[in-house]
């Protein structure tokens, strides 16, 4: 029998990403399905192939409505919907600039001003038309692309999350690199919660700012220094600002959202991004669900509240503000 103490980690690579999942009874055949159940999701949603459903409505740009599956359609809802908030920062049409950027992937460099100001047009999310009845989705102008990145692996944990329970896994954790869910508390006689490393931006890969301890949460981290390049002295990330077709330039380097739905983590680390420290604890204070931690430039560590999780400072080049 095996010990309810002992950890049985399973990996691989799904999405471009390390994917860990930590289990507390070796069961081979709960982390195939979860892996399977991750290539299913990629295999809809990816934009990074000439092939899924995503990319069938990319492809279909100015020319007809494409039906995809209901999971796929939710997601481009809801990611519409964020992306039509006042002021949002978060928009899920930003696919062109993503593909001339090409941060993160071979090839990566600057455009031409020109170049950046000729794909700006094409990023208004108010061009795609949904469907719901027929479940279609219709972008309106040829060149449009939807990309998903800044919320798909979110929906995703989740997705894990119900298939973890379905299978009577109650405490478990699931990574998909910059997006850690819990389930339950670990089964661990010294260890009552989870303790979440806070890597320290630009550091080693296992250095760490803080350590964040949860039971049952999401921990999203989007930060500057996950991908991005250096071109004559300057660092380039991946969030863009869609009114400037830029890098999102404030005093942040890093944000991370503690909350129930990984989701949720997923599209408010790129929503508080955009607003910068002080319109996010503003915003945060109105939303009793969702709490964050805020890296800045200075050297700062910012903590909306402390009432889903503790944060404990590692790195002292850092400083609690
Ligand atoms: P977030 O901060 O949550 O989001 C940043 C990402 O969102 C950017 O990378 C970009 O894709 C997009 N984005 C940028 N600016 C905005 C904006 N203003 N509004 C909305 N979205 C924005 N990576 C690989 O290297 N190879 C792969 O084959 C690959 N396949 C993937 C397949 C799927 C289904 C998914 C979900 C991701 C895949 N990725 C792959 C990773 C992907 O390219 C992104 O890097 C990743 O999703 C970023 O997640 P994050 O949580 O770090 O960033
Ligand atoms: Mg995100």
């Amino acid at each position: 029998m095996s010990s309810p103490e002992r950890v049985y980690s399973y990996s691989a690579t799904l999405m471009g990403s390390p994917i860990l999942l930590k289990l507390f009874e070796d069961n081979q055949q709960a982390a195939r399905a979860v892996f399977r159940l991750i290539k299913q999701l990629e295999d809809l949603l990816t934009v990074n192939r000439e092939h899924s459903q995503l990319m069938n409505v990319n492809h279909a740009a100015g020319r007809h409505h494409v039906v995809v599956s209901e999971p796929v359609f939710e997601l481009i809802s809801q990611a519409k919907a964020v992306s039509l908030l006042p002021d949002s920062c978060f928009n899920l049409t930003i696919g062109p600039l993503v593909k001339r950027w090409k941060i993160g992937f071979h090839g990566d460099q600057v455009p031409s001003l020109s170049d950046i100001q000729s794909l700006l047009p094409l990023t208004q999310p108010e061009k795609v038309q949904l469907a719901p009845s027929s479940c279609s989705v219709f972008l309106e102008q040829a060149g449009m692309e939807i990309d998903l990145g800044a919320i798909a692996k979110g929906y995703i944990a989740d997705r894990v999350r119900d298939l973890l329970r379905q299978m009577g896994i109650d405490h478990a954790l699931i990574n998909l690199g910059g997006n850690v869910l819990t389930l339950g508390s670990p089964q661990h006689a010294m260890q009552n919660a989870w303790g979440i490393g806070l890597q320290k931006p630009f550091g080693m890969p296992d250095e760490l700012l803080g350590t964040i301890e949860v039971v049952g949460k999401s921990v999203v981290t989007s930060g500057i220094y996950e991908r991005y390049f250096e071109q004559n002295g300057t660092i380039y990330h991946h969030i863009l600002d869609p009114n400037t077709g830029y890098p999102l330039n404030n005093e942040l380097l890093s944000v991370t959202v503690i909350s129930d739905d990984s989701i949720d983590g997923d599209i408010y680390t790129t929503l508080l991004y955009g607003m910068g420290v002080e319109k996010s604890l503003c915003y945060l204070s109105t939303l009793p669900h969702i709490e964050a931690i805020f890296v800045t430039k200075s050297g700062e560590v910012i903590l909306s509240s402390q009432r889903q999780f503790r944060f404990t400072l590692l790195d002292t080049d850092y400083h609690l503000a």
